[in-house]
Order: C-alpha cells, then sequence, then structure tokens
C-alpha cells in the first residue's frame, strides 16, 4: 500500500497511521519508512517533540520539557547524532547547594550535607528502595512477586512505615515531583519502583556523573524531533488532533478534520491519560479503558533565569541546588558552554507556581534564587517559564503519576494492541520509562511488530 490522496478529498491511504509526533512517533515512523512502508504521522498540537520544548532566553536555547540524556541512554544518542545533533556535559564543578529546614549549607558531590542521622536514614532508604526495586519485572511490574502489596500503598506511606526522618522524606518528595510531577502521597510505590528500576536504580537516576542527568543536547531535545520530522517531510501533519480511530477486518480509520486516513494498522503514542480524548470503535476493552481513565499525568513546571555571567561559579557554586522551601525545589546551571550569559534553570511546584500572574511567577522565582546564590541573582537579564499542567492540548509532564492500585489493575493494557491499534510511548517502556530514550526504543520496536504483520499480511493473502 502506498500513499495516495485523493483529489479533492482529506482522504489519504497509507500502511500505518501513527498518532503523535514526539520521541515514540516519529521513531516509529522513521523506522517504518526505513522499512519501505508508507506513513503518516498525525500530530494535534503546531509542533513536533511532544514533552520536548526548545524555548530561549537572552539568546541561549534551552529544553523548556525533557533535558538530559545518560550515556546508557544510546537509542536517544544515536538518533541525536544521525541528525547531527550533539551533547554537552551537564556542568558540576563546585559546591551544590542545599537549603532544608530553614537552613542553607553547601556540599560537594551527590550525596547532600545533611546531618549524619539523615545520612544514615538516607542510605537506609536507599537499600530499602533498591531491593525492592531488584523484585521489579520492569517490563510487567503488575506481575512482579508482591505487585498487589506493592501497588496498594502510596510511595509516600511506605516512607511513613518505614518511619523516614523529614530530611529523607524532602529529598524523596524532591526525586517524586521531578520524577512523576507528583508527591510522594500520590503515586503508587509499585509505579514509582517501576520507573526507578527502569532507570538504571536510585542512583543511576539521581546522579550527574555516569547518571541520567549527565549530558545536555546542545541544539536543545527538540530539535531532534524537529530534524527526524524533517527528513520525513510531509509524512508529517501538524495541528491534527485525532478524535476518533474506528477499525474493521480490513484496516483502521483515522478520523481528523473533515476527512480520515485509511491505513492497515495505527500506531498510538498519545500518553495513556491522553487517549481517553479519542474514540475508539469498537471501544477500548475495559482494561485498555481504565488505563486512559486513571493513568493521569503528573506537572511539572520549568523557570530559566539569565544573568550577564554565571556569578555563582566565581563564588564556587556549581548552580546545583536541592531546597525543601518555596516554588522553586531544584536548580541547573545550563549555561552555554564556552562564552555567554549565566543560565540557571529551576525546577517549580506547579502548586505554587502555575496560578500566579507571570510577573509574580518571576519574581518568586528570582527571590528564591536570591536566596539561594545571593543578592547578584536578583538582577536577571531575562527569563523565561513553562507550565507542563498549563498547555492546552495533551497537558502534563513529565510522567504519569500513578496512583495506588492502577498499575496492577491496568498496567498489562499498556502494550496490549486492540485489534489493528498499537500503542507505544514511553510509558510502554520497561527498561528506559519515562525517558526520551524509552519513547524512541518503544517507537522502532512497535514499528517492527507492525512491520511483521504487514508482511504476514502480504504472505497470508497471496497463499490464500
Ligand atoms: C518538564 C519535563 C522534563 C523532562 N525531563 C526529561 C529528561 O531530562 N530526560 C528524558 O529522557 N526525559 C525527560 N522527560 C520525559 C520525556 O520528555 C518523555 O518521556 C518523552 O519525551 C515522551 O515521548 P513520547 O513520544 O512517548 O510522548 P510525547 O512526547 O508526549 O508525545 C506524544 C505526542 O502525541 C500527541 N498527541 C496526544 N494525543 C493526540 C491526539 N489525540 N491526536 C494527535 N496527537 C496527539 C501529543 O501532542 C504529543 O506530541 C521530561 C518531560 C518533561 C515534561
Amino acid at each position: 500500500m502506498s500513499a495516495s490522496r485523493e483529489p479533492g478529498s482529506e482522504d489519504t491511504t497509507v500502511d500505518v497511521a501513527v498518532v503523535g509526533a514526539g520521541f515514540a512517533g516519529l521513531s516509529a515512523a522513521d523506522r517504518l519508512v526505513s522499512a519501505g512502508r508508507s506513513v503518516l504521522v498525525v500530530e494535534g498540537r503546531d509542533r513536533v517533540g511532544g514533552r520536548s520544548l526548545s524555548g530561549e532566553v537572552a539568546g541561549v536555547k534551552v529544553d523548556l520539557g525533557a533535558t538530559w540524556v545518560a550515556r546508557r541512554h544510546t537509542a536517544v544518542r544515536d538518533l541525536a547524532s544521525r541528525v547531527g545533533c550533539t551533547t554537552t556535559g551537564q556542568f558540576d564543578q563546585g559546591r551544590n547547594v542545599l537549603w532544608m529546614a530553614g537552613r542553607r549549607r553547601t556540599y560537594s558531590g551527590t550525596v547532600p550535607k545533611v546531618s549524619p542521622t539523615v545520612l544514615v536514614d538516607m542510605a537506609r532508604m536507599q537499600m530499602a528502595v533498591n531491593k525492592l526495586v531488584a523484585t521489579i519485572d520492569v517490563n510487567a511490574a503488575w506481575e512482579s512477586p508482591g505487585a498487589d502489596r506493592l501497588d496498594a500503598i502510596s510511595f509516600g506511606e511506605w516512607l511513613d512505615r518505614k518511619h523516614a526522618l523529614p530530611g529523607t522524606r524532602a529529598l524523596m518528595t524532591v526525586v517524586s515531583k521531578v520524577q512523576w510531577g507528583c508527591t510522594p502521597g500520590d503515586v503508587s510505590l509499585l509505579h514509582a519502583l517501576r520507573y526507578i528500576g527502569a532507570a538504571g536504580g536510585l542512583d543511576h537516576m539521581l546522579d550527574v556523573k555516569g547518571g541520567q542527568q549527565q549530558d545536555r543536547i546542545v541544539e536543545t531535545t527538540q530539535e531532534i524531533a524537529m530534524r527526524v520530522a524533517e527528513r520525513l517531510g510531509d509524512r508529517v501533519r501538524l495541528e491534527t488532533p485525532v478524535r476518533r480511530i474506528t477499525q474493521d477486518d480490513n484496516g483502521v480509520t483515522v478520523h481528523i478534520g473533515s476527512g480520515g486516513i485509511r491505513a492497515r494498522y495505527a500506531i498510538v503514542t498519545a500518553a495513556p491519560a491522553h487517549r481517553a480524548a479519542i474514540e475508539f470503535d469498537p471501544a477500548l476493552p475495559e482494561r485498555a479503558e481504565g488505563l486512559t481513565r486513571t493513568w493521569r499525568m503528573g506537572v511539572l513546571s520549568k523557570a530559566f533565569v539569565a544573568y550577564e555571567k554565571p556569578f555563582w561559579r566565581a563564588g564556587g557554586c556549581s548552580g546545583e541546588a536541592v531546597t525543601d522551601t518555596g516554588t522553586v525545589f531544584i536548580t541547573f546551571d545550563v549555561s552555554p558552554a564556552h562564552s555567554g550569559p549565566g543560565v540557571l534553570m529551576a525546577f517549580c511546584d506547579p502548586r505554587v507556581f502555575d496560578g500566579f500572574s507571570p510577573e509574580t511567577r518571576r519574581d518568586r522565582v528570582v527571590q528564591q534564587l536570591a536566596d539561594l546564590y545571593g543578592p547578584q541573582a536578583r538582577t536577571p537579564v531575562d527569563y523565561v517559564d513553562h507550565r507542563w499542567g498549563a498547555e492546552p492540548f495533551a497537558p502534563g509532564g513529565p510522567n504519569p503519576a500513578v496512583a495506588p492500585y492502577a498499575t496492577t489493575s491496568f498496567g498489562k493494557a499498556l502494550s496490549e494492541p486492540h485489534g489493528r491499534i498499537h500503542w507505544a510511548g514511553s510509558e510502554n517502556a520497561g527498561e528506559w520509562a519515562g525517558t526520551m530514550n524509552g519513547a524512541v526504543l518503544t517507537g522502532r520496536r512497535t514499528a517492527e511488530n507492525v512491520v511483521a504483520l504487514l508482511t504476514r499480511d502480504v504472505r497470508e493473502g497471496a497463499s490464500r
């Protein structure tokens, strides 16, 4: 089947229709094209990249969404280098700032300078987490031994039961806000363990050197997606939200605006919660429908503050800070590698950020940076922020904040095809779930499965 468009009509016919032009959808399309298949990617937004989005502050391109790639994220790194994007190490030289319980301290390395009691407690909790993670099959967490028990409580309840000290709890809250866009009380322990396991363990998840925060993409992560989309050319259609997908014995129809795309198969890469906006006919089975209902997206916001120079470096600071007070809870130095302005990236808690006016948001962030790095932080040259929960289409991120019981009840539906509809996306990944790397891997894998089905269909058709 080749791509064809009837004159005067919106109808298009392809082998595979892909819904969503994030890393999963673009990687699926890329793989399908390499296999000689015709494909059309339809994206509801007016841009590609999904949860990757570039912004600009003081003339420096920054990542308003996904930022880092680990050394072990080879799939997304390979994709980046294929389209001419390069990596730069996350700056981490100097002392980090810790602002906890109203006290400012500085420390070197990954382990925050907390009291010896909290350090011992953190090591105890980390061991307990890693021990549980070792029991989880990241490809089928819902089938792991003890899954029901682990899914019956939240990460927060588990910290309570383990009598985690307030300092340990505060640090785990930061982890939860960054990873799932929610507090530990809002995420199932099983879901948290699955993502920690998928990230290669707690150390790999949290570390800069040798961990998930190892490198940034110089050109920004969305630029990778834009260059892949450019190669796909008119196989990618923007501002085309899919509201309905119907299927019969011969194929699927993906309904868009006034017309439809007829395809043998569809690959849907919308995050589980966003699949709820699509009407499926025949309807989704109960488990798949439950997934769309219960795997709500977490929310996270980011602010970037630019200064004439990275003044904190001169003061011996790395630009990395962790805090339990206020709007900002983590900062990183994302200044250009060689020269130019200094740029701090701040992760902000949407509950005390998203509802304010742009001026108030800026004031709150700048004030907090001044607390962390001193009065020089009060005179930025530029500022930009992004609220993922306020996106008009497919809002939320970084990842789903999945409540207790929803992983064991519905997780199995993540990858179960619904007839001719197959699913991909970073949530579907086993290893590296919740990352661009996971999205690329599932996009490719799902495309390969669909290519195998297309080949089988031809073989069976010929032998009939
Ligand atoms: C603030 C933030 C920070 C992050 N940091 C990192 C990081 O440092 N490193 C990392 O690896 N990952 C990070 N992530 C996570 C990473 O961005 C995602 O895991 C990954 O990009 C998901 O890719 P995807 O293709 O699976 O989904 P998405 O990027 O969500 O793409 C799905 C696409 O489908 C589209 N869509 C949805 N519904 C429809 C519909 N009905 N019709 C048409 N189109 C539709 C959406 O608009 C979207 O473009 C971060 C995410 C956020 C938000």
